[in-house]
């Protein structure tokens, strides 16, 4: 038996898919601060138009450009592994799999986009691109593909970040970015916070303003916005992971996948993996499909599904998502990549459908998961993928309780190697749960509460 499947570079997916073309209720469109739907030509100051070509497209299937292939096989096919040693400790019957996505240069999944987004823009003729960060992950990874392409990059990172977690931004200054905190003398908007408030932390909705202003208001037209979870064509990249698994899986002839799990803070990773099985479900595959996320942010288990902002200001389209609302500050758990008020539209409406089943999960069970994780499997994950573990955990057992050999698979979407200070505090016994009070999310709601519906639209099938 193998432990684990690799695939030759040769057998790498050459399209992407697109779980738009299959949703059976159309998806909601954007809407501009008119309560209009946008017009693609209204976000070609931010974004290029090939990206919004992307964004709005509802073909099944986009063709891989052989240029972005060239890029990702530095680390593409990822590995697909057994979690033998896992299982044994868990003492289930259920076959575990995850996929390895951590064996990118960054450490995540995130280049998968981030080299698509530098490349389209590149076509596009533009020559910089600005972004922001709040842990450093994402800036990382547009750092390391600006760099391989030749393209300018300037990230915002949050000043608390910036201050507390130098080895991120170290990162991205290796790869030849331009990292700066946010807020900054750079914008107008970074300029008005601090007037206001000189020794503020910064967040990440202040760093996505600066960001746009800083793409929008260059005079050459050269310069771009770039933003690494949330959006249609972001989910889009990620489907190579499933794509690969799939493959990966008739290559060992494992036929039937029973629970697909990940992660999701905008959604991309778990999108990534699980879209691909989603199509299967559609067309009567019999698939338990769950996106895991904090709950001290419990956007998909309870927040409501509205129209609402990507951004703590409000500069961006209003988006039809489970939200938490714009101004919803969650609480400072480790996972910083899964501290969203939002989630993906694309999974929004697939839950709306019935076909995943979200869960929340508390921190101190996530660090549990990471450190069985560890001493088994032996990558050390990022306290983000601990809540897929932790829920992929959770299944093993009821597997074990009800006797059943399930095939549950889960993305290992990054390691954790940048981020040990989290484990330190587990193991002196810092951390907390925090489970969210109804109050402060009433809180955070009233600010959403005139902001147009989109309607729930289900077919009733799931
Ligand atoms: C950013 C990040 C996430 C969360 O982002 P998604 O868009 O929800 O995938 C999860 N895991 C890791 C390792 C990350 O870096």
């Amino acid at each position: 038996m193998n432990i684990k499947v690799l695939l030759d570079e040769s057998e790498i997916p050459r399209e992407w898919y697109n779980l738009a073309a299959d949703l059976p209720t159309p998806m909601q469109p954007p809407l501009g601060p008119d309560g209009k739907p946008v017009s693609p030509d209204m976000l070609g100051k931010v974004f290029p138009m090939n990206i919004i070509e992307q964004e709005v497209s509802s073909d099944r299937w986009i063709k891989i450009p052989e240029e972005i292939l060239g890029i990702l096989y530095k680390w593409r096919p990822t590995p697909l592994h057994r979690a033998v040693a896992l299982e044994k400790a868990l003492g289930t019957p259920a076959r575990i799999y995850y996929k390895n996505e951590s064996v990118s240069p960054p450490g995540s999944h995130k280049p998968n986009t981030a080299v698509a987004q530098a490349w389209y823009n590149k076509q596009f003729g533009i020559k910089r691109i600005t972004t922001e960060t709040g842990a450093g992950q994402w800036g990382s990874a547009l750092a390391f593909s600006c760099a391989l392409l030749g393209l300018d990059c300037k990230v915002y990172m949050v000043r608390i970040s910036f201050d507390q977690k130098p080895f991120r931004r170290l990162m991205m200054e290796t790869w030849g970015a331009k990292c700066v905190a946010s807020p900054s003398t750079e914008t107008n908007a970074g300029r008005k916070i601090l007037e206001e408030d000189p020794d503020t932390p910064g967040s990440l909705g202040i760093a996505i303003s600066e960001a746009i202003e800083a793409a929008v208001t260059d005079e050459t037209g050269q310069t771009r916005y770039s933003l690494g979870s949330v959006l249609n064509h972001v989910m889009l990249h990620q489907t190579i992971i499933g794509l690969e698994v799939k493959k990966q899986l008739a290559k060992i002839n494992e036929k039937k996948v029973d629970v697909v799990i990940g992660c999701a803070g905008g959604g991309s990773n778990f999108a990534g993996l699980a879209f691909p099985f989603v199509a299967d479900k559609i067309v009567g595959a019999n698939i338990e499909v769950i996106p895991t996320e904090p709950s001290s942010c419990p956007t998909m288990t309870r927040g409501p599904y509205s129209y609402d902002f990507g951004d703590t200001i409000g500069m961006t389209p209003l988006l039809p998502m489970h939200t938490l609302g714009h101004t919803f500050v969650p609480p400072p758990i480790h996972a910083g990549g899964l501290r969203y008020h939002g989630i993906a539209p694309l999974i929004s409406q697939a839950v709306i459908e019935g076909l995943l089943s979200p869960r929340a999960v508390h921190q101190i069970e996530c660090y549990e998961a990471a450190v069985l994780f560890a001493r088994t499997e032996g990558i050390i994950p990022a306290p983000e993928t601990s809540h897929a573990i932790a829920a992929a955990i959770q299944e093993a057992q009821k597997a074990k309780e009800e006797g059943k050999e399930k095939v549950i698979l889960f993305n290992f979407s990054g390691h954790g190697l940048m981020d040990l200070t989290g484990y330190e505090k587990y193991f002196a016994g810092k951390l907390q749960d925090y489970p969210l009070p109804e109050e402060l999310m009433n809180k955070s709601l009233a600010a959403i509460k005139n902001l147009p519906k989109p309607k729930a639209v289900k077919s009733g099938r799931w």
